[in-house]
């Protein structure tokens, strides 16, 4: 198996330590030839939404990353992620997202909560994070939610996750990424 994690700005380097700790190989998406090789999945770290969507233009990723995820392609967005994904920037997935949700006061906090099908009692760091106000389509199926806002979902391949857990040391989120790949 052999994840790409797109590496144009953010928090990348803390996902391919954890794929490398759970004996996944990796590498970095920075320009198109990058894409061009082999990939089970995909990773699109936090970070700076408009940033990396402005660089995926700009690089001529846009279309083509669009293009694989919307014919399969296992993907994995996190905080700024799960912005690109949704209809802002590359709209494959059906959510309504709420950039910088949690207003200036409340920039960053932790919260344990359960996900649906990995257990009661998951880490999430968040980091000027958004939620999800509603998923738009009942193919959107909601996995985790905190304070009564939406912060985990799955839409077919794709899993999106309002926090980062590649800062947090529980691995099961990216196992249950990787059990899309694998399925
Ligand atoms: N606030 C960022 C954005 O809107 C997301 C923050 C993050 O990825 N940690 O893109």
């Amino acid at each position: 198996m052999r994840i790409a994690v797109l590496a144009l700005q953010g928090a990348f380097a803390e996902h391919e330590q954890m794929l490398h700790r759970l004996g996944v190989d990796t590498f970095e998406v920075r320009q198109f030839a990058d894409w061009q090789q082999p990939k089970d999945g995909l990773i699109i770290p936090g970070g700076e939404s408009t940033t990396q969507s402005k660089l995926l233009h700009e690089l001529g990723l846009f279309e083509p990353i669009r293009k694989d995820i919307l014919a399969g392609l296992p993907v994995f967005g996190t905080c700024a992620g799960l912005i690109l994904l949704s209809p802002m920037h590359l709209d494959t997935m059906a959510i309504d997202v709420q950039r910088n949700a949690y207003g200036r006061q409340l920039g960053s906090f932790h919260a344990t909560a359960p996900v649906a099908g990995i257990g009661d009692d998951v880490p999430m760091t968040f980091i000027r994070a958004p939620y999800i106000n509603q998923v738009l389509s009942p193919e959107c199926e909601v996995l985790a939610q905190v304070d009564g806002h939406i912060v985990a979902a799955r839409q077919g391949r794709q899993l999106v996750t309002a926090f980062h857990p590649e800062l947090d040391d529980d691995t099961r989120i990216h196992e249950l990424f990787l059990s899309t790949v694998t399925a």
